[in-house]
């Protein structure tokens, strides 16, 4: 039997992320199905035909170039009191330390119907291959449940693909988990404009159709039909098509009939990364973490996630003393012509977290107003009333705002106050900023001072 120092078993950002740090250190070996990891954000993309499927797949290079082993197939199994793993074709493989990092999947809630044929996640390349084929062959409508970032950026690609698109959520506005209600209402606008029928406060009850789906059934009454068109049954092809984004769930199933704990979320880890088994890790989006700013269970499954925590085992592994303080969770998407962002708690999560929460606006632009290309820009601050301790924030923009959050998402990992964010010393200049007398982070925290 081979063996390793170090097995990993997947092939995702987590484990490409720990070959760059440790494939020419440690005997290793990374082993995943796929004969590519994906680029997954890029998805939505390639369906809207921005570019080739080829170019969301990730070169195995990253992994054989860092001096790592790569074996192309599917653990199966693992004995985790003989140290070792066995692979689909029975070949088996020693190991000192193992990590898991076996990611995450679609959630498709059991409602009846959801097995019939039209009926998918988005998570794979072989989802996206499917879904394109599906779009070539003639499709003309798509349900798209869940209306988080990538329900809704896949929306708006089914829609630029010429579908008829309905996008269904159970919660009252879109970007639930990113943003609090008042922030989403241009962005609904932008994408009822665009042509999507959006259904708030709707769950999906049942799908019907004989082989493959015909129809949607929600919980308030409302019916999506997908009229089965004759000259499309003659030619074998459908009319619609039900993509479920409503979540993700880990892929924990090595480990279920273990004594590794296992918790809602996935596999339950400490701030090492370490498993409650010697020797034996996780990272990524099949572990069960806590939130940075409540130190409680929280949701997390995001790249930027899986990458420190892949970053902390990987440098711990190389004799360092790291820890992993929980998800801040800074996101982005972009809804039409704008760009939205959010990181931390929303006021929505933090007052269900318990916080006594004050919020604070401000309004912008991205350039002096009076320059032609100006456009808007919008912050929310969320902060804990009792300590000024800044929770979270928000910004919706018609310019990219990834750099506003992590700026903020650093205050947030810096215990900073709203007293701090007052005053941040900034930039300013006609292009780049709005005119040096005011600053929307500053107008935000200064809101919320007026109202402490
Ligand atoms: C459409 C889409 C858009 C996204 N957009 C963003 C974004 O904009 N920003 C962001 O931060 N995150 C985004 N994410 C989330 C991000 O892709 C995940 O958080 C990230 O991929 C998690 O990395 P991971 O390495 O933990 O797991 P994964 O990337 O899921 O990789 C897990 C790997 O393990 C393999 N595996 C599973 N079981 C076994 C087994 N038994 N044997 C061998 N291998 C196995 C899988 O096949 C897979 O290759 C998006 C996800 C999707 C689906």
């Amino acid at each position: 039997m081979t063996e390793y120092e170090l097995v990993v078993v997947g092939g995702g950002p987590a484990a490409i992320t720990l070959a760059k740090l440790l494939g020419n250190k440690k005997k290793m070996v990374i082993i995943r199905p796929e004969s590519s990891s994906m680029i997954y954000c890029a998805m939505p993309y390639a369906i809207e035909g921005l570019f080739d499927i080829e170019k969301t797949l990730k070169s195995n290079t990253l992994i054989t170039e860092s001096g790592a082993d790569f074996i192309r197939d599917t653990v199966t199994e693992i004995d985790f009191d003989g140290k070792n793993v066995t692979l689909s074709d029975s070949t088996q493989l020693a190991y000192k330390q193992l990590v898991i990092a076996t990611g995450a999947e679609p959630f498709i809630p059991p409602v009846k119907g959801s097995d019939l044929k039209g009926v998918s996640g988005f998570k794979t390349e072989k989802d996206l291959s499917a879904l394109q084929a599906t779009i070539s062959s003639g499709v003309k409508k798509a349900v798209v449940v869940g209306a988080g970032a990538i329900g809704i950026e896949l929306a708006q690609a089914l829609k630029k693909a010429g579908l008829e698109v309905n996008l269904v959520d159970m919660t009252s506005s879109i970007l639930p988990n990113l943003v609090d209600s008042e922030m989403t209402e241009d962005m609904k606008a932008e994408m009822l404009n665009a042509g999507i029928n959006i259904h708030l406060e709707a769950k999906v009850v049942s799908l019907g159709g004989s082989e493959w789906v015909q129809h949607v059934e929600l919980d308030n009454g409302h019916k999506i039909h997908f009229e089965a068109k004759e000259e499309n049954a003659e030619s074998g092809t459908h009319d619609g098509i039900v993509i479920f984004a409503a979540g993700m769930k880990a892929v924990t199933d090595l480990v279920k009939d273990s004594t590794i704990e296992l918790g809602r979320d996935g596999i339950v880890i400490n701030d090492k990364m370490e498993t409650s088994l010697p020797d034996v890790y996780a990272v990524g989006d099949c572990t069960q973490f806590k939130s940075a700013i409540t130190g409680k269970t929280a949701p997390g499954k995001l790249a930027t996630n899986a990458v420190p925590m892949a970053k902390v085992l990987g440098f711990n592994m190389m004799g360092k003393n790291k820890s992993y303080p929980g998800f801040y969770n800074g996101a982005a998407t972009k809804v039409g012509k704008y760009y939205v962002g959010g990181t931390g708690l929303s006021e929505s999560v933090a007052k269900n977290a318990g916080y006594d929460v004050i919020s604070g606006y401000s309004e912008v632009t991205t350039q002096f107003p009076i320059m032609p290309d100006a456009k808007e820009l919008k912050f929310k601050l969320v902060a804990d009333k009792a300590t000024g301790k800044i929770l979270g924030a928000q910004i919706v923009s018609g310019e990219p705002v990834t750099g506003r959050i992590d700026l903020l998402s650093y205050a947030i990992q810096k215990n900073s106050t709203v007293e701090d964010l007052s005053e941040l010393s900034y930039s300013s200049q006609p292009y780049q900023s709005f005119f040096p007398a005011a600053n929307g982070v500053v107008l935000a925290a200064e809101d919320i001072l007026k109202k402490m």
